[in-house]
Parts: C-alpha cells; sequence; structure tokens
C-alpha cells in the first residue's frame, strides 16, 4: 500500500482547523501543526496544541513573519493544508496565504496544497454583490497565486458549515435555533448544503492523496442535506414536536437592513443574501470539471441535517 502523505496544517487551533487535525491523525497521516510564535500566551490555544500532541501530532513552530521558518516547516511534509481565518465577523486573513504560497513554491516539495477555502466556490461568484464579494475575491487571488507557482492543489468547496446555518435556522446571527418564532428569507424556499464541519474536515482529507482530486476543486454535496430554509425549519419542528411561529423577511427590507450594518456584518450578510435568497449554492448542476465527494467517497457516511440538529434539542 502506498505511504500516507504527511501532511501540515496552518491554522491548526480554528474552528475548521482543529478538526483537520483530528481527522488527519484519524486517517493515518503523520500531522504536523503549525505552532505559530504569536500564539503568546493564548491559553485555550496552547492547551489545544499541546492535546493534539498528546493525539500524536508534530507541533512545528513558525510565523507568517518569518519567510525561512514557514519554509522550514513545509519542507517536513507532503502537503498542507491552510485553515486560516476568513469571517470577517472574527478575523479574515486570506491574503496572508500569499506567504505561505511563497514558502510552499521555494521548498518545492509539496505534494498538494489545500488552501484556505470550504466555502461558496469562490470561482463562481464573479458578479457577487459588495462588500461580501472580498471573501471571494480574496480566495481568487490566493488561486492565483497557487496556479501561477505551479504548486498542486485541491480546492475544496464545503458549501454551508452546519454551525452556522442550521443551528440559526438560516437566520444571520443566530446560532441557537427558536423554539418560538423565525424569520423565514422570502418564501423559505430557496436550497442551500448544509455540512457538519467534521465530515468537512473527513472529506478534505480524504482527497490530498486521490489522485482524481489532483488540481481540481471538490464540492461536498451531501444529497440528503440539500434543503431549503423551510425544510430545515421542518425538521427542528419535528424534533421539538412543536410548529414555530413564521413570518417573512423581502429580499428589498434584507437588503436595507444590510446597509445599517457595520462593514464585517455587511459581508456576513451578503452571503447569506447569494445563499437564501438566490440560491447560489444549489441553483447549478455540477459540470465535469469539478469532483463532488458523494461519487469519490461513497463509504464515507455523512451527518444528516436531522442528526446535526439533534444536538440543539
Ligand atoms: P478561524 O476564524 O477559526 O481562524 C482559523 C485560524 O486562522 C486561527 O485559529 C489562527 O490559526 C489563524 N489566524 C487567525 N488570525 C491570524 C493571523 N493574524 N495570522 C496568522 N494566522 C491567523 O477560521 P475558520 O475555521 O472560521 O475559517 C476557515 C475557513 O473556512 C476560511 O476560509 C473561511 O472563509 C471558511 N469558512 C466557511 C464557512 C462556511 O459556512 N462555508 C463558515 C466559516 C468559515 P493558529 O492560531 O492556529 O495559527
Amino acid at each position: 500500500m502506498a505511504m500516507k502523505s504527511k501532511v501540515l496544517i496552518v491554522g491548526g487551533t480554528g474552528y475548521l482547523g482543529k478538526r483537520l487535525v483530528k481527522a488527519s491523525l484519524a486517517q493515518g497521516h503523520q500531522t504536523y501543526v503549525l505552532q505559530r510564535k504569536e500564539v503568546g500566551v493564548d491559553i485555550e490555544k496552547v492547551q489545544l496544541l499541546l492535546w493534539f500532541k498528546q493525539l500524536g501530532a508534530h507541533l512545528v513552530t513558525g510565523s507568517f513573519n518569518d519567510h525561512q521558518s514557514l519554509v522550514n516547516a513545509v519542507k517536513l511534509v507532503d502537503v498542507v493544508i491552510c485553515a486560516i481565518s476568513g469571517v470577517h465577523i472574527r478575523t479574515h486573513q486570506i491574503l496572508l496565504q500569499l506567504k505561505l504560497v511563497d514558502a510552499i513554491k521555494e521548498a518545492g516539495n509539496i505534494k498538494r496544497f489545500l488552501p484556505s477555502e470550504f466555502g461558496t466556490d469562490p470561482a463562481r461568484m464573479e458578479n457577487a454583490m459588495e462588500p461580501g464579494r472580498v471573501t471571494f475575491d480574496d480566495k481568487m487571488v490566493v488561486r492565483r497565486a497557487i496556479e501561477e507557482a505551479g504548486i498542486p492543489f485541491t480546492y475544496i468547496s464545503a458549501n454551508c458549515f452546519a454551525g452556522y446555518f442550521l443551528g440559526g435556522l438560516c437566520q444571520p446571527g443566530f446560532i441557537l435555533p427558536s423554539r418560538d418564532h423565525v424569520r423565514l428569507h422570502g418564501d423559505g424556499n430557496q436550497k442551500a448544503i448544509y455540512v457538519d464541519e467534521d465530515d468537512i474536515a473527513t472529506y478534505s482529507i480524504k482527497t490530498i492523496d486521490d489522485p482524481r482530486t489532483l488540481n481540481k476543486t471538490v464540492y461536498i454535496r451531501p444529497a440528503e442535506n440539500i434543503l431549503s430554509q423551510r425544510e430545515v425549519v421542518q425538521i427542528w419542528e419535528k424534533l421539538i414536536g412543536k410548529e414555530l411561529l413564521k413570518s417573512s423577511i423581502s429580499e428589498q427590507e434584507f437588503l436595507a437592513i444590510m446597509k445599517e450594518q457595520d462593514y464585517a456584518e455587511q459581508v456576513g450578510l451578503t452571503h447569506y443574501y447569494h445563499v437564501c435568497y438566490e440560491g447560489c449554492l444549489a441553483n447549478f448542476e455540477i459540470g465535469d470539471e469539478v469532483e463532488e465527494t458523494s461519487i469519490l467517497y461513497p463509504e464515507i457516511k455523512y451527518t444528516t441535517v436531522e442528526e446535526y440538529m439533534k444536538r440543539y434539542l
């Protein structure tokens, strides 16, 4: 059997990053985690890094401000996965990856790089609205740098992180589901795609040694999780045994409210607009140029929306 690639996870203490570390170890890869010098006395991060070490990961010190440290870290492995932040209400550091691209180019040994994507495919968002398009534009800048440097890649399009979308019954600003009331986006019938964050990590790790995903975009589209907001609400109502009061927010109202928010909020709301009013995740067929995880890895039993939502009971 072919040796499993050695993997470096950058952004390993993050919301998705920690799941990538666990999935990489679970799938038997020698796993390295970048321990940034800037983490300093952030006790939560330090404890998490130590826990990764207990699980069998290797910690590698480095910094985005120290090019040679990145080159040295990259030279230890075959595959680099970056899960650096890219959510404005938290922090948005997508372009910092250009430094990582430079390091990977110089190191010259990397067989696969997965940049921090894990959302809507930015290549489909060239007509996205301001200001939220910055997320897609920045991710495309990183893609161009990767491709110009000739670095082998896989781009993961993971659709909606379940915690952000299912947790709030698809309402921005909520991450716990109400037992009383829900505001539907328009008629609430646009379909979106929800993916358990641990499943995103599992699928991402599966791609790294897979020749079918080399230099490809991979979509995570679990068939049972392609649902409208109304259908998500119905699943929740079934779980709690109660019907919620429903109101609706029109597209115009949504956009008017969005304009009153600060920049970071507006970025997030733009994304909700494209997903919930335009149906940008599910309103197209996947073409031949991209791969889809349920076809690539039918053996993986993904978490359904109903299973995910049981945690909120
Ligand atoms: P986090 O906000 O959890 O941050 C991830 C990591 O980024 C941090 O743990 C830290 O890594 C690193 N980081 C943060 N600031 C800096 C900095 N100034 N310099 C260097 N490193 C820094 O990220 P998420 O897990 O939320 O996001 C990961 C990806 O997933 C992004 O591309 C994002 O756009 C996408 N995403 C998609 C969603 C969806 O619904 N599809 C929802 C949320 C995110 P460390 O300290 O460990 O080095």
